[in-house]
């Protein structure tokens, strides 16, 4: 068709403006200031008419003589409801093409196009606008649109030409249409003749404020995309900086001081503080905080959470919270602490956004917009808060994981320790008292004319160090089952008193082989009974008068005291005049196989396990266990504490801890 208007210089048009154009040019028919019009509107595909159709029927009530061309995809077909439906091939030209005409006795208009090829494979060298920007409606043509009567009637003459060829039933309504507006008199459009006759006697108005109106419409949507895109990308972006602070970092107080910060300066807020808190926690320090110039920092403080109503419907919800203006809001209004906690911090909108990570509350984001106006927040920047939340939920998990993952490291490098110690221990501590019992007795056997006296030493070397590894093993079996909760303990009402003297009289056998120290004790006055397991308590007891025994000269002396220590617990006291510990010892002696020389150099016997089963015995009934000393040859005491009976309430029976 352009081909037959060739002095006519064709113009480029986006699609959006060819639906503006064609949309005022049908309202012009519309507005019914054309009497009976002949309107030709030929679409490319059956979709393109479905979204016109409804207007076409409109059309079809102010003339008889309204043809609708397309290629059927779905269910149109010929038809002469409402107005002429003709179907072309697919195939046909056509299908690339885009008209409308609209001739009436004193207008004519048309708009004559064709689709550019390859207008699609050119957008995509515009990637940011094909992301977002539909690409049907950058879709371009080529053409023409004119008022130009000629030009009119010669696109109505070729358009009515492949109309009857699929539709000749039609002759004779074509026929009229032609007669009507003289169709097909322009023979020679080549020639001299005057095709452009323009219909000026014609009120054009609604036809131009209908473009502008179609045209301001599709302006608003490209304005409405483009500030779409770009909150999208800024939305991106920060949540790009999140995760990449995430992946860099496994530090989560890194991670959540970078979203604190990012979030609050990309959402304008006055405040956003983030924080850890678990659903029933009392109270949450804030831990993170972004501040605009000139507002009250929250960093450090502590808020109420237990009473704070926000927060707990966070928590009974699962999700967040949004207040628009804390003076209207009747959550706030009815709640005298909340209705504080806004007026002190200046805020005027408040949204509480949960951190979950399974459905369990990790933390809280909390964005602040002080200054008395209130902030309504849009959906999207709603959207944004959670989406960063939930990065939030994994960094949170993820640092968990890690710090697990470390304690695990350390426990395992622990337990490696204790199997280094107990292959040094087995080697020396077993294999030197075995090897001793082999000599001892192979010479009692080979040698059956040994004097008696000598025999006797061998007999009692060989007895001694056998009992030495039966400790040993014993005191490994013990810590062992101590520190895997295997032990059973059976708490009781006891006097010190009475384990005190039964400890002591263990120490008596070991008196009757060696010297001790003068052993004293010192109990104060009507002591209350305390509640422990008697066995292990005198097995304390006698593990601490041991050492004592062992560490203080002969001359020396030892002395037992025991005193009430607050409303709790009784506090027993073991002092002695002994070697003394290095103050930066005072810890360490209660690791396992601790022994001040060595296990290799030990000259004291015993076998570094001791005070770390006093540890677990003490720690067994919920009291503490320490040392103190002013140093070498300054003499030691062993501290610990037992719960009193009384302050144990009955409904509350003592419930021992197992390890
Ligand atoms: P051991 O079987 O070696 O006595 P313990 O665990 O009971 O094991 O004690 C660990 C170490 O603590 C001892 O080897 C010793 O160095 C130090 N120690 C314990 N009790 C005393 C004490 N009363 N005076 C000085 N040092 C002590």
């Amino acid at each position: 068709m352009l081909q037959a208007l060739p002095y006519l210089r064709p113009q480029l048009y986006f699609k959006a403006s060819l639906t503006a154009l064609s949309h005022a040019m049908e309202d012009q028919v519309l507005a019914a200031t054309l009497e009976q019009p002949l309107v030709i509107a030929s679409f490319q595909r059956e979709r393109f008419y479905r979204q016109e159709a409804h207007r076409y029927q409109r059309l079809a009530q102010r003339s008889n003589q309204v043809y609708v061309l397309s290629a059927p995809e779905t269910d149109f077909a010929n038809s002469s409801e409402f107005y002429e439906k003709v179907a072309f091939e697919p195939e046909d030209g056509l299908s690339q093409e885009w008209h409308l005409v609209v001739i009436a006795q004193n207008y004519a208009t048309c708009l004559v196009c064709r689709e550019s090829v390859g207008s699609l494979a050119k957008n995509e060298q515009l990637p940011e606008i094909n992301l977002s920007l539909d690409t049907d409606t950058s879709r371009r043509f080529e053409g023409i649109w004119t008022s130009e009567r000629g030009v009119s009637l010669k696109a109505a003459e070729l358009l009515l030409e492949r109309i009857s060829v699929y539709r000749p039933e039609l002759a004779s309504k074509i026929e009229e249409a032609r007669t009507r507006f003289g169709i097909g008199e322009y023979r020679s459009i080549n020639g001299d003749e005057q095709l452009a006759e323009y219909a000026c006697d014609i009120d054009t108005d609604p036809f131009v404020q209908r473009l502008v109106t179609y045209l301001q419409a599709s302006q608003y949507k490209l304005h409405k995309a483009y500030r779409s895109i770009t909150a999208q990308a800024r939305k991106e972006r920060l949540i790009n900086s999140i995760s990449t602070a995430i992946r860099r970092s496994l530090n989560p107080q890194e991670v959540l001081q970078v979203a604190a910060q990012e979030l609050g300066e990309h959402l304008g807020a006055c405040r956003c503080l983030i924080y850890r808190a678990q659903a029933t926690d009392e109270a949450a320090k804030i831990e993170h905080e972004f501040l605009n110039p000139g507002i009250s920092s929250l960093l450090g403080q502590t808020l109420p959470l237990a009473k704070n109503p926000l927060f707990q419907e966070v928590v009974r919800k699962g999700e967040g919270v949004c207040v628009t203006d804390t003076l209207e809001d009747e959550r706030i209004a009815i709640d005298d602490n909340i209705t504080q906690l806004a007026q002190n911090y200046g805020i005027s909108s408040w949204l509480i956004e949960p951190v979950l990570f399974q459905g369990r509350l990790l933390g809280i984001v909390e964005l602040h917009y002080c200054g008395g106006t209130p902030h309504p927040l849009q959906a999207g920047e709603i959207d944004l808060v959670k989406a960063i939340a939930t990065q939030l939920g994994v960094a949170l998990i993820q640092a968990e994981a890690f710090a697990n993952l470390e304690d695990l490291n350390q426990q395992l490098e622990a337990l490696d320790r204790t199997r280094s110690n107990l292959i040094a221990i087995t080697g020396h501590e077993l294999r030197t008292p075995l090897s001793t019992i082999q000599v001892c007795l192979e010479s009692l056997a080979s040698e059956p004319d040994m004097p008696i006296e000598l025999r006797e030493v061998m007999l009692s070397t060989a007895l001694s160090d056998s009992e030495r590894m039966r400790k040993l093993v014993q005191d490994f079996l013990t810590l062992s089952n101590l520190e895997s909760g295997r032990v059973q303990w059976h708490p009781e009402s006891l006097t010190v008193e009475e384990c005190v003297e039964l400890a002591i009289s263990r120490i008596r056998i070991r008196a009757k082989t060696q010297k001790v120290p003068k052993i004293k004790t010192e109990l104060a006055q009507n002591l209350p009974l305390v509640r422990a397991d008697g066995d292990w308590l005198v097995e304390a007891l006698a593990k601490l008068m041991d050492n004592a025994c062992k560490f203080t000269p002969p001359e020396g002396a030892i002395e037992i005291e025991a005193h009430r220590n607050g409303n709790q617990m009784v506090e027993v006291t073991i002092t002695d005049t002994g070697r003394g510990i290095e103050p930066n010892r005072l810890e360490i002696v209660f690791d396992r196989f601790y022994q001040e020389e060595g296990a290799l150099r030990r000259t004291a016997g015993g076998t570094g396990l001791g005070l770390a089963i006093c540890r677990q015995i003490v720690n067994g009934w919920g009291g503490e266990i320490w040392a103190e000393s002013d140093g070498k040859d300054q003499g030691s005491q062993f501290h610990f504490t037992i719960p009193i009976v009384e302050a144990i309430q009955e409904q509350k029976p003592l419930k021992m801890k197992s390890r």
